[in-house]
């Protein structure tokens, strides 16, 4: 980027201007100090888990966390640095230091039996870990994570043992020649590996630890190759498998199975052919100099796999640490044999994180189980309630007790959010000194003592609490208010950049955004159709929110439900029998609008056609109906609120800019909306609403939404 106006020009850290490379000079005194003080941080960390070694305090604590973050985002903010970016940063520093505190516990808890040095610090100094491929290869990578052991001595190199089989790996750690394994077991998008289950059936190796690591495949190549002259990949099947779909889609190349991924790549080095490219990693490709054709070709985003570490000799996990256990058991063939055992687990107060099923060799339809649970087998109820197991197992195995990987991220509040982007603004100085007293949410409900038979499923006689969704982190209908914002329709990928990191930044929850837009005239923005879908779905991810748009055709459910974390269905469409019955079906949230001259009887029935199909996971949402008034686009009718809170159990939403039709008037009804007790709201918002191809003159600018978000949650 050039600067031809002065004034743009950044400020330089003194007075007179610097030339470019006293600029990067500057830069780079700065960044060497940064990594000085990460430094200290990291011997600080250690401190506390020093600290806290003989107490009986958890390690993370994820309140002090999260008072951390908040305090600085309010520094931060102060000086006009972005949210998202300081968020992203601390959560990354957190996760180290949590890791960095782990292993220390881990290392104190198991000391090597001779010379008194421990385990961990072994691993890196003499020990050779056996891997499936070697370097480029996924195992690679989480094993060099897992080992990375903050206190070993850097110089030390990690070594491994480069394997071709699972069964290798097994084999190695088993004769001694490797002290640790790394296994692949089971994957988010293609599930459990199944020769992996059966093969830590048969061996005698105890799981000391987990990895958990996110998956990104790309296709690459030699160089001058293009995705057109490829008629072959080589790929490991499993990788092979979660790609699938997306491959087939852009080309007709055959796939061709190898070992490993690393195997994958040496095909492609040594034919050195333009027909022929390999799934592998990014890592990869620029370790071997490989050019990357296509990237995150994986079908699902969200691919990340959970290796085992194996060992000889079983851990012992401190208390302090967040621990599993997996086990292996079989019952035998009475009726009720495994929830007998569930219900060990149950009332022991133990939740269960994994339950997988195997066939038995050579016992046709019997079945041996793989359970992993939250708990520390040092604890005497676990250690009773698996010995337990025993009345109920015909066989079980403890296949080990370790460290869980801990991939929680600590969120800060909305309210925060909003402050932290109201002094960025610096319009506004709003007094939060003294919270006003806000209306009782989930008013004292009458029961309705006449179900109505034509709704029965959404009816509060049916079921008496309210009906809380679980969107990603999110909870709709739970204690916090909802904002759902976007644009009315997804116009470009710039566009809905720019609102996803407006909205994260203000505190909003889920991002709207329309991408088959049903029109009053054909003529008329019709959406971007998927194409929109991609782009919404992107910015979601880039800015953290789950993401709500709007499905008008039954055939397209399962394709967004498979992209959209919550699929709408508009107020034209609320009647259309074929559509509800097809959301129904899907296990996606969906929300449901009121129709523009609907009864509230008849919204519910219209839900109950979704909760009839299996689909439990509905809120509905008031957006004004038809009367004579036309001061207003439609009229709000507000008491829809308390009286479908009386009738239903499912999460009322509000959405005012589709009620009232000008953006003057959407603030004062989000906020009499929150104030008559709804879940949430939906508003609509743009980069620029006097250039908006849809809704504009309802749209809230940036400034309106941040403005609102501080009314909604600081007031
Ligand atoms: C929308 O929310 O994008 C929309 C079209 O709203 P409604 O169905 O309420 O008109
Ligand atoms: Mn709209």
């Amino acid at each position: 980027m050039t600067h031809s106006d002065p004034s743009k020009i950044p400020p330089t850290l003194s007075n007179t201007p610097l030339d470019l490379s006293d600029i990067r000079k500057n830069i780079s005194q700065l960044d060497s100090e940064l990594l000085g003080l990460l430094f200290e941080r990291r011997k600080l960390s250690q401190q506390v888990a020093e600290n806290k070694k003989n107490t009986d305090k958890q390690l993370r604590d994820q309140s002090r966390e999260k008072q951390l973050l908040e305090s600085l985002l309010t520094k931060a903010s102060k000086k006009g640095l972005d949210s998202h970016y300081i968020t992203s940063i601390y959560n990354l520093i957190i996760e180290d230091s949590v890791k960095l505190q782990k292993d220390f516990l881990q290392v104190l808890n198991n000391p090597s039996p001779s010379e008194n040095i421990n385990k961990i610090q072994d691993i890196t100094s003499s020990s050779t870990v056996a891997i499936l491929g070697g370097l480029g290869s996924y195992s690679y990578v989480a094993a060099k994570r897992f080992f990375s052991n903050s206190l070993s001595d850097p110089k030390l190199s990690f070594n491994t043992i480069d394997c071709d089989s699972f069964e290798a790996i097994i084999e190695n750690v088993e004769q001694e020649n490797a002290s640790f394994g790394v296994i692949p077991i089971e994957n988010t998008t293609s599930g459990g590996i199944t020769a992996v289950y059966d093969l830590l059936l048969s061996s005698k190796l105890s799981i000391i630890g987990e990895q958990k690591q996110a998956i990104k495949h790309c296709l690459v190549s030699i160089n001058g190759c293009d995705i057109e002259s490829i008629t072959q990949i080589a790929a490991h099947p499993e990788a092979a498998l979660q790609c699938s779909k997306t491959l087939r889609k852009k080309t007709a190349a055959q796939i061709s199975q190898v070992e490993s991924t690393t195997h994958a790549i040496q095909k492609v080095l040594t034919s050195q052919s333009t027909k022929l490219a390999a799934i592998a990693s990014e890592e990869a490709a620029h370790a071997f100099g490989l050019n990357i054709l296509l990237k995150d070709i994986a079908d699902q985003s969200e691919n990340t796999t959970r290796f085992l570490v194996l060992s000889k000799n079983a851990v012992e996990v401190s208390s302090a640490v967040k621990s599993k256990v997996s086990i292996v058991l079989s019952t035998n063939q009475q009726p009720g044999a495994l929830a007998d055992i569930l219900t060990l687990f149950k009332n022991a107060n133990i939740p269960l994180t994994k339950l997988e099923s195997r066939p038995i060799p050579n016992k046709p339809w019997q079945q041996i189980f793989y359970v992993d649970f939250e708990a520390n087998i040092s604890d005497q109820h676990v250690l009773h309630c698996v010995e337990s197991l025993s009345k109920s197992c015909v066989f079980y195995r403890l296949l080990g007790c370790y460290p869980a990987q801990d991939s929680a991220i600590t969120q800060v509040s909305v309210k925060s959010l909003a402050e932290a982007k109201l002094t960025r603004l610096a319009k506004n100085i709003i007094d939060d000194s003294e919270s006003k007293p806000q209306a009782t949410k989930q008013t004292k409900l009458k029961e309705n003592s006449k179900a109505q038979s034509s709704y029965r499923l959404a009816s509060r006689n049916y079921k008496k609490e309210n009906t809380q969704i679980v969107v990603n982190n999110h909870i709709i209908g739970g204690d916090q208010f909802t904002t759902i914002a976007g644009p009315c329709a997804v116009e470009s990928a710039e566009q809905i950049d720019l609102c996803a990191k407006h909205a994260h930044e203000s505190g909003v929850s889920i991002l709207r955004g329309g991408c088959f837009k049903p029109r009053t005239s054909p003529y008329s923005f019709q959406g971007l159709g998927f194409d929109g879908l991609e782009l919404l779905v992107q910015a979601g991810k880039q800015h953290k929110l789950p993401i709500i748009t709007e499905v008008l055709n039954p055939l397209d459910v399962k394709k967004m439900a498979k992209h959209s974390d919550i699929l709408q269905i508009g107020t034209r469409n609320m009647q259309n029998f074929a559509l509800l019955t097809a959301v129904g079906q899907v296990n996606c949230p969906v929300m449901l609008k009121r129709g523009l001259m609907s009864t509230l009887e008849e919204l519910l029935q219209a839900a109950e056609y979704i909760l009839k199909q299996g689909n439990q996971q509905v809120f509905l949402c008031e957006r004004g109906i038809r009367t004579f008034e036309t001061a207003t686009r439609n009229t709000l009718d507000l008491s829809a609120i308390p009286v479908l809170k009386e009738m239903t159990h499912l999460p009322i939403f509000v959405d005012p800019s589709h009620a009232v039709g000008r953006r003057e008037l959407v603030a004062p009804m989000a906020k009499a909306a929150k104030a008559a007790g709804a879940d949430g709201i939906m508003i609509e918002f743009h980069p620029d609403p006097s250039r908006a191809l849809s809704d504009g003159r309802q749209s809230l600018d940036f400034i309106a939404l941040t403005k609102l978000m501080g009314e909604l949650y600081l007031d």
